[in-house]
């Protein structure tokens, strides 16, 4: 969901902006989750033509199902006809993921191939810096990775996994990053005044010499998808303005047993108001759980998808409990949501560096992935929590307090005239 949330919402901006657009799905999806969203979008744009791209069974054996399936849409890539299209295409936009694959493809057909990376400018530098180096003593430092034009990069933050060149996700890694200079743009969800040192940096040929113009469009708007399910609505509707805590670990990450548990101590503690998605499992393939969502005296637990952007929209929400998927970063900021970060691997570690720096959220250094993870106690997240609350909610979340200020930079971006507003525009006219 990560990469195709907003997928999704690049294909309804650039259909709003009035291009004619196709898009190409894989099918079967691997999830439920991503057939809905989906399907959501094809309802609320019926201008925009699907096409589905079939691709073989997959073997997941082992493996994770989204990489394998991902392996499976990139070895179907030549695949790829088009020429039923008309009016013909005059430019495709490649996920990150599929990128070496498709942009030789692409060239054959003709299109010109523009990138979309999923995640923020920062980790677009490390994925476009890494592969030059890896194997080297710059890429093994104790420390920190001194990526050119950006500050140190904590050597904590660069995902684990790199390490293992065995490893399918680190292969596609490296391959795809390789490919970007291949590509005629790359697109990215984030925004000036989140980041306008990483992309100053990336386009100003300091990161990787020869990289294309790198363009910041986000953060990309949600369309409107299935609205909030009745009884999160209901109860969130009772709650006092910026009294309430959202606590959601993203669509993969799934925490063990003890630490859900005494986040559930700490969220009692806390004694704030909360809305709390659980998930035991990285894929969700069953529609629906036996008991998806329970009303108890001070919150909700809810174990199915919820729409997100509608609870951080909703304006009883003070605080967003988050794994800082780059998605969920940027919906906070759109809403102008304060964040406690708990990241789990991957970006996460840096985008929570991110969310620190530029005064959205805190990181308490809880989380960090790998193996060994303490599990934070029930009475250190109850006291964060409701200290976090306290100073984010009421009176507290003034007009130019960081997290504040930040939204309404987001929106500015995004706003008519926003340089992310331009960025998008100037692509549609290349
Ligand atoms: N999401 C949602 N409801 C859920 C779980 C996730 O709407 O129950 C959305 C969330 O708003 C975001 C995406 O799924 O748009 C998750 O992307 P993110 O990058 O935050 O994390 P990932 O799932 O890739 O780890
Ligand atoms: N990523 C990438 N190329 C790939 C696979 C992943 O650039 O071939 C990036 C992705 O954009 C994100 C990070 O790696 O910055 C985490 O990957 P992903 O979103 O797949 O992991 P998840 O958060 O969904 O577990």
């Amino acid at each position: 969901m990560g990469h195709l949330a907003p997928f999704l919402r690049l294909a309804s901006a650039l259909s709003s902006h009035n291009c004619k657009v196709t898009l190409i799905t894989p099918r079967p999806t691997v999830s439920a989750s991503e057939s809905r969203n989906i399907s959501a979008l094809l309802s609320a744009f019926p201008h925009i033509r699907p096409i589905e791209f079939r691709i073989p069974h997959y073997d997941a054996l082992g493996a994770d199902p989204f990489y394998a399936h991902n392996e499976a849409m990139r070895a179907s890539a030549h695949g790829l006809l088009l020429s039923s299209l008309s009016p013909p295409p005059s430019a495709i936009v490649i996920d990150i993921s599929l990128a070496s694959a498709f942009i030789p493809v692409s060239k054959k057909l003709n299109l010109r191939a523009f990138v979309f990376f999923s995640s923020s400018a920062t980790m677009l530098s490390l994925f476009a810096y890494y592969p030059r180096v890896i194997g080297t003593a710059r890429a093994h430092c104790a420390h920190h990775l001194d990526i050119p034009g950006l500050p140190p990069f904590p050597r904590s933050s660069v995902p684990p996994v790199l390490d293992d060149p065995d490893n399918l996700f680190t292969r596609q890694f490296i391959e795809n990053g390789r490919a970007l200079v291949d590509a005629e743009g790359i697109v990215l969800n984030t925004f000036e005044a989140l980041e306008g040192v990483a992309l100053a940096a990336l386009n100003g040929g300091r990161v990787v010499p020869g990289l294309p113009p790198v363009t910041a469009v986000g953060p990309l708007e949600p369309f409107a998808g299935g609205g909030l399910c009745a009884r999160v609505r209901e109860w969130l509707d009772r709650q006092p303005a910026r009294s309430v805590v959202y606590v959601s670990f993203g669509s993969r990450a799934a925490m063990s047993e003890a630490q859900i548990e005494q986040l559930g101590i700490g969220l009692e503690r806390s004694g704030c108001g909360y809305v709390w998605v659980v998930k035991t499992k990285a894929v969700d393939r069953e529609e629906r759980a036996e008991e998806a969502v329970e009303v108890r005296e001070k919150g909700v637990v809810v174990r199915e998808w919820v729409e997100q952007e509608a609870i951080l929209a909703h304006e009883a929400v003070a605080l967003f409990v988050s794994h800082c998927g780059w998605n969920s970063v940027t919906e906070a900021a759109l809403r102008g949501v304060r964040v406690l970060a708990w990241p789990l691997g991957m970006d996460q570690m840096s985008n929570a560096g991110t969310i620190e720096r530029c005064g959205l959220g805190k990181w308490r250094g809880w989380g960090g992935g790998g193996d060994g993870e303490v599990v934070v106690g029930g009475e250190e997240i109850g006291e964060v929590v409701r200290e976090m609350v306290a100073e984010g909610g009421g009176a507290g979340a003034g007009v130019g307090v960081g997290w504040a200020r930040v939204g309404e930079e987001a929106r500015r971006a995004v706003g008519v005239g926003g340089s992310s507003y331009a960025g998008l525009v100037g692509l549609i006219e290349e």
